[in-house]
């Protein structure tokens, strides 16, 4: 190797002191090890010897409580070690959350249920992280809640979803994605159909809420919910109905002295607003990285990370394929028929005639088997990617997890693409 940040470095970590690192240029490899002591990454204890490889992309911090010596090799773009960091403050909040888990356990009541909020790049996605984390390392049942649907966590962007945390995140790849409940919103902003969103949010509250009440460790544990960076305007509603649907006991707030003086005005007193500082170490990210980080999101769907997975890639007959988009321009009151109201459809299945319009878009694959089902709040099973349209066959192929033949299913179309490079 010739550039010389390409070798090995080695941190000697004193407690309370993080190590972060970022791995910017495509095709580099940073392969981290931890030499001796205690470490962690974003709440996920770290296995003496074994090594973590990192690709473009990762920004990562190692932790420790105790102390600890590490290795890092390969091209890092950044690499230092911090001093200051806010983790003591957020252990707090875990300590006070798990004292709430304790009291419903012995009530039998419902565990702590915890917003974070706050603008966009400020570690709202990682505190969830941690918060999980904490909780499934005491032998909690808690369940994630993404509400962001510009990066979409659970599945891919575009959606919201849930998810029951069994075991740590893994260090590479975040948690892994057994079984998670997702509804399809087909944006990457809230703003894009606001109603819709709503309605989508309210769904997966209730949703939520019953496996709750069927599953006693997961009530105990409570849940705990990521959402969007919007946090202005009508973002802010957004955020004040999430609170509500899910009847929310806590929110912590991320950075940003006017959301939490707004939130500690509109919250009722059982709810409990929390002020937290950001990390130093949280990356801004451009557009163009929130772009790519999008992107990623999608590939690994398809492609799998570390374990690669081998999508299928099949045609599909437009006379086969039942499509739908939901929502319908907004119409003047004036033209709507009789009893309905303007917003009604935003939130409406509408047919989608098969074409060139399609090429790139991702489609979900609903659990809906039939239009006239509900299919707008029915969850999905999920996602294919239109590779080709052809006009004079009237076939469009698509990329798909699974073998052909499509299942006999609602498709819903998203305003979200993805150029297939492979
Ligand atoms: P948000 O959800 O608010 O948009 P994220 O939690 O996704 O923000 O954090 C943005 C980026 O910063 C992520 O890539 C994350 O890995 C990174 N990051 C978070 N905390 C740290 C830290 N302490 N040191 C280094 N990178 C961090």
């Amino acid at each position: 190797m010739t550039d010389e940040k390409a070798q090995t470095q080695e941190f000697k970590l004193d407690s309370d002191c993080e190590l972060r690192f970022e791995v910017e240029s495509k095709n580099e490899k940073v392969t981290l090890e931890l030499k001796s002591g205690l470490a962690e990454v974003f709440g996920t204890e770290l296995v003496k010897g074994k090594k973590y490889e990192f690709t473009a992309g990762a920004k990562v911090a190692v932790f420790t409580w105790q102390g600890c010596t590490v290795e890092l090799v390969g091209k890092t773009d950044v690499s230092y070690v911090a001093k200051e960091t806010p983790m003591g403050l957020y252990l707090n909040c875990h300590a006070a959350m798990e004292r709430l888990r304790e009291t419903a356990e012995k009530e039998d009541t419902r565990g702590p249920i915890t917003m974070v909020v706050g603008p966009c790049d400020v570690g709202k996605s990682t505190l969830c992280r941690l918060l999980l984390n904490y909780a499934v390392r005491m032998g909690r049942r808690p369940i994630f809640v993404d509400l962001d649907v510009g990066q979409g966590h659970i599945a891919i962007p575009g959606t919201v979803g849930a998810l029951l945390v069994e075991r740590p995140s893994n260090v590479v790849d975040g948690f892994s994605q057994q079984a998670p409940l997702v509804f399809h919103f087909g944006h990457k902003s809230p703003q894009a159909n606001v109603a819709l969103y709503n309605l989508l949010v309210t769904r997966l509250a209730e949703v939520c809420s019953d496996r709750l009440q069927a599953n006693k460790k997961a009530r105990v544990s409570g849940i705990v919910i990521n959402t969007c960076g919007w946090v202005k305007g009508d973002g802010y509603k957004l955020l004040t109905h999430a609170a509500q649907a899910f009847e929310v006991d806590a929110i912590l707030i991320l950075d940003q002295e006017r959301l939490y003086n707004e939130l500690v005005r509109d919250m009722p007193d059982f709810v409990k607003v929390v002020f937290l500082p950001k990390s130093g170490g949280v990356v801004e990210r451009s557009q163009a990285q929130r772009t790519e980080a999008r992107d990623q999101g999608v590939r690994e769907y398809f492609y799998g990370s570390r374990t690669p997975l081998y999508p299928h890639s099949f045609e599909v007959k437009w006379s086969e394929a039942r499509l739908y988009k939901i929502g319908a321009p907004v119409l003047p009151a004036s033209c709507m028929p009789l009893g309905m109201k303007a917003e009604d459809n935003l939130t409406k299945l509408v047919a989608v005639t098969p074409g060139p319009n399609l090429l790139h878009h991702l489609l979900s694959v609903s659990f809906a088997d039939s239009p006239e089902d509900d299919v707008v709040q029915t969850n999905v099973a999920g996602f294919v990617c239109v590779t080709n349209v052809d006009v004079e066959r009237q076939a469009f192929t698509v990329l798909s997890p699974q073998p052909r033949p499509l299942p006999n299913t609602v498709l819903l179309l998203s305003d979200i693409q993805f150029m297939d490079s492979h």
